[in-house]
C-alpha cells in the first residue's frame, strides 16, 4: 500500500510502497478515507519533532473497517469509524481515572505507532468511536481537533452574556469560536500574529485594553509565544478568565508561577 513516511531524522517525508499492516486479535483494520494535517504533523516533517523511524503520521482520520481481530466484539467490517488518537494502557492510575491522555505508558497513533497518511492504518479497536450515518468522513477527521477546543470552551467560564477574545485564528482558535458562538456568546472576537509577527510581544497592551473595556474572557489556542503572552496578560491584572491552550516548550520562573497561577488556567 501507499504511505507516506517519516524514514530518518532530519527534514523530509518519503511517498512509498509499505506493507499492509498486520492485524491482530484486538485490532481492526481500517481504510482511510479522509484524514488531517496536525500542527503536530509540521515539526515532524521538519525533523524537529522526534519520532520512532520509520514512522507513518497522521492522527486525525476517518474511515472504513476491512479487518476485525478475532477478539473484537462491538465492531464490524463496513463500520464507520473515526479513532481517539490516545491509545492509553488501561492499568495506571490516570487511565483509570478515565485520563488516558496523561498515561505513564502513552501511546499516540502517528506519533509513537504508525498512524493514517497511509492506504490502511491499524488502531486497538479500544479507540474506535462510530460514526453516525450522516457525519462525513471528513467531518469524523476533525473530531479531535475540535474535541481539542470543545475541551478548552467547556473549561472556561464563559456564559452567554460574556464577550470573548479567541487569541490565534488557526483552525483550533476557530473552531473555539464557533464553539463559543453555540453557548450564546454574542461578541467574539478573534486576534492572530501578522505574517511576520509584527504584533508579537505587543499583544499585552492590546489585550489589557480589549480586556479592560469589554471585561471579557480569553481562550488562547496554541502558538509559540501563547503562554508567556498569557503571563504576561495575567501580569497586567486582566480581568475575566485567561485560559491557555498551548504546546509550550518554554520555563515559567517560580514567582511568576506562585504570583500568576490562579489567573492562568492552563
Ligand atoms: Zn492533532
Ligand atoms: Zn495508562
Amino acid at each position: 500500500m501507499l504511505a507516506v513516511v517519516k524514514e530518518h531524522e532530519g527534514p523530509g517525508f518519503a511517498v512509498k510502497e509499505v506493507p499492509y499492516p498486520v492485524l491482530r486479535d484486538t485490532d481492526v483494520i481500517i481504510k482511510v478515507r479522509s484524514v488531517g494535517i496536525c500542527g503536530t504533523d509540521g515539526p515532524i516533517l521538519a525533523g524537529t519533532r522526534p519520532v520512532p523511524y520509520p514512522l507513518i503520521p497522521g492522527h486525525e482520520f476517518a474511515g472504513d473497517i476491512v479487518e476485525v481481530g478475532s477478539a473484537v466484539q462491538h465492531l464490524k467490517v463496513g463500520d464507520r469509524v473515526t479513532p481517539c488518537i490516545v491509545i492509553g494502557c488501561g492499568d495506571c492510575d490516570m487511565c483509570i481515572e478515565g485520563k488516558e491522555v496523561l498515561c505513564d505508558n502513552l501511546v499516540e497513533t502517528g506519533i509513537h505507532v504508525d498512524g493514517a497518511f497511509a492506504e490502511y492504518v491499524r488502531v486497538p479497536a479500544k479507540v474506535c468511536r462510530k460514526m453516525r450515518d450522516t457525519t462525513t468522513y471528513d467531518q469524523g477527521a476533525s473530531v479531535d481537533p475540535v474535541a481539542s477546543a470543545y475541551r478548552t470552551v467547556k473549561a472556561s467560564r464563559i456564559t452567554s452574556k460574556d464577550v470573548c477574545c479567541v487569541y490565534g485564528a488557526g483552525p483550533i482558535g476557530l473552531y473555539a469560536v464557533q464553539l463559543i458562538r453555540l453557548r450564546g456568546v454574542k461578541t467574539v472576537i478573534c486576534t492572530d500574529i501578522s505574517k511576520d509577527g509584527a504584533l508579537t510581544g505587543v499583544n499585552t497592551q492590546l489585550y489589557t485594553k480589549l480586556a479592560d473595556l469589554f471585561e471579557m474572557d480569553i481562550i488562547a489556542s496554541g502558538g509559540v509565544h501563547t503562554m508567556d503572552d498569557l503571563v504576561a496578560l495575567a501580569h497586567t491584572g486582566v480581568s475575566g478568565t485567561v485560559l491557555g491552550r498551548a504546546l509550550y516548550t518554554g520555563s515559567i520562573d517560580l514567582k511568576t508561577a506562585i504570583t500568576e497561577i490562579d489567573k492562568v488556567k492552563v
